[in-house]
């Protein structure tokens, strides 16, 4: 049974998170999807409405799991019996960011990989913030968004 962590803020999850854990799926038998909760950062959605959305989205969707973790992903993962760590690239700003982070996660400890998927074409401009922004600016974002995080941002 191969079992994955797929880590972030989800703050909201949109269709970009989505697909990459599609594509995880297609790979590890089990995913769990894990909202990253930081009591020193500021996020637009609690941890709570974080998860909901995500359980939302991700209804249906076979050996999907979601949970929210206070701490280091590798520690959740090991705990978990999590031996890898999926995370998306969108562009060179992101393989910067994400090479630093597995080498950190690496000191913490190598026996925790992690695995990259490539942003699809369509996706690589979608992210929360980016999401955010325009929903705030009076922009329809439904198609970059599932429908769960679609209601949520109109309320
Ligand atoms: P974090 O704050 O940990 O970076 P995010 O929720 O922003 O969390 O992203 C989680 C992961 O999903 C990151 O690896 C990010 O690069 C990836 N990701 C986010 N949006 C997309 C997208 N549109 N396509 C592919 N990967 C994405």
């Amino acid at each position: 049974m191969k079992r994955a962590i797929y880590p972030g803020s989800f703050d909201p999850i949109t269709n970009g998170h989505l697909d990459i854990l599609h594509r995880a799926c297609e790979v590890f038998d089990e995913v769990i999807v894990l909202v990253a909760v930081n009591p020193n950062k500021h996020f637009n959605f609690t941890p709570k409405e974080r998860v909901e959305m995500i359980k939302d989205a991700v209804k249906g969707m076979k050996g999907v799991t979601v949970d929210y973790y206070e701490g280091l992903t590798v520690k959740y993962a090991k705990e978990h019996n999590a031996p890898h760590l999926i995370r998306g690239l969108r562009a060179v700003t992101d393989f910067e960011y994400e090479f630093q982070l597995a080498s950190a996660n690496e000191y913490v400890d190598e026996s925790i990989d992690m695995v990259f998927f490539m942003a699809r074409g369509d996706k690589t401009f979608i992210s929360s913030s980016a999401i955010m922004e325009l929903a705030n600016s009076g922009v329809d974002v439904s198609k970059l968004v599932p429908d769960s995080v679609y209601q949520k941002i109109k309320k």
